[in-house]
């Protein structure tokens, strides 16, 4: 069975934990009957389907799909216009079939990261528009490894159609067809259809270029006041914790989104005369202000300012969840890949972020220590920036959508 594999194919991904990720280490291939099922489908739509891992009626017919979730998702697919194999290029997450005796079971964590690099392969090759993921096996193999928070399940990512911009393809979850079949809930068969539906419409939508945000550093906040009056701005802290209240806290550095594309940044200025243009912008009622949870911008501002904010306009995080009530989707980095197909934007800084006391809201995160160098200041500044500039963008198609 072995020669199957090209030597490139079973080459070893070693990763931190030594562990080798390659279809070797694996060893799925060796008792199945199709070993590493190739794609199938001629993607006329060029929509790639993501399953989970082939059963026994796939294994032995070489194929995806072949079983009662098949069948399912082929009526399904029917229905909605969509023909499964002549429309659509179909794999699973984890090529060869996992077997507990003769039954199927889910693949495990290290099956799905073994297989990760075949799925990406095939993206890379096919270059579908959009790619559904069918339940939590593919959510973990395609965004998993990128996303460095808690990933969390099926519920919180299925209905989003993401431009994810590292595969230039709009991303869709959705449950898998099993677990529409065991549930047989009408609810959830009607959500199921029309995130499917959604996600075919993406088809034909133009796949949105990504921009990279332009924020300039300034030393001179003078330039703050030459913000037209009644513009819309965003700004976004940079501070010692999350809570104000203990001795010694600061806001570090600031940003603040002039329009889609640009903003400025500092560093907070300790000399009176300077810090007076940014407490003016805040105290001004005439620039329409947004944040990303704006009791944060409020209380620090209060606290380490003395400055009540003005023209409050637009919190960012209220108005994610006034548009879906989701729990664990209205965090700045999730709506940020969900809306722009940016993902893990702020690894870099995360380690920096965490207080000494994970329980204690008050206690002191590591910025300070980081900002001691320039290339952590830059650092630290570059990732500010883009958070203003994300927020603007997201709070425009907020705007869009709920006025
Ligand atoms: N279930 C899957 O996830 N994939 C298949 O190919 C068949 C059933």
């Amino acid at each position: 069975m072995t020669g199957f594999f090209t030597k490139k194919e079973t080459q070893s991904t070693v990763r931190p934990d030594g562990k080798v990720r390659s279809c070797h280490a694996c060893g799925l291939y060796r008792n199945v009957l199709s070993p590493r099922m190739q794609p199938y489908g001629k993607f006329r739509k060029g929509i790639l389907n993501v399953g989970e891992a082939p059963g026994e009626t796939e294994d032995r017919r070489g194929k995806p799909w072949q079983g009662k979730a098949g069948a399912l998702l082929r009526e399904t697919y029917r229905r909605l216009g969509i023909d499964l194999f002549e429309d659509c290029l179909n794999i699973n997450a984890v090529s060869c079939r996992p077997m507990q005796g003769k039954r199927n079971r889910t693949p495990t964590n290290f099956e799905i990261e073994c297989c990760r690099k075949n799925v990406l392969e095939v993206i890379k090759q096919y270059k579908p528009k959009v790619i559904v993921l069918f339940g939590n096996i593919p959510v973990q193999s395609l965004i998993g490894y990128r996303w460095k928070k808690d990933l969390g399940g099926i519920n919180k990512w299925r209905g989003w159609c993401i431009p994810d911009q590292d595969f230039n393809a709009w991303i869709c979850p959705t449950f898998h067809p099993s677990f529409i079949m065991r549930s047989n809930a009408q609810e959830l068969i009607t959500v199921w259809e029309q995130d499917l539906e959604r996600a075919f419409k993406m088809t034909d939508k133009e796949f949105p270029k990504y921009k990279e945000p332009n924020v300039q550093e300034i030393t001179d906040l003078s330039i703050l006041e030459s913000i037209p009056h009644g513009s819309f701005t965003t700004f976004d802290y940079e501070t010692t914790g999350l809570k104000p209240y203990v001795e010694g806290h600061k806001i570090i550095c600031t940003s603040i989104a002039i329009n889609e594309d640009e903003g400025y940044v500092f560093m907070m200025p300790e000399e009176e005369e300077q810090l007076l243009y940014f407490k003016n912008f805040l105290k001004n009622r005439h620039l329409k202000k947004g944040a990303h949870n704006m009791k944060f911008e409020e209380l620090w501002s209060w606290k380490c300012l003395n400055t009540r904010v003005k023209g409050w306009e637009w919190d960012g995080m209220l108005a994610a969840h006034e548009l879906d009530n989701r729990k664990g989707i209205t965090g700045l980095k999730f709506q940020t890949y969900i809306n722009f197909g940016v993902v893990d934007y702020s690894s870099e800084v995360d380690k920096w972020m965490q207080g000494e006391d994970s329980k204690n809201a008050n206690s002191m995160n590591k910025l300070l220590e980081l900002v001691k160098t320039q290339k952590g200041k830059q650092l630290l500044l570059t990732y500010c920036g883009r958070d203003s500039v994300y927020e603007y963008r997201l709070a425009m198609k907020q705007m869009n959508v709920i006025q």
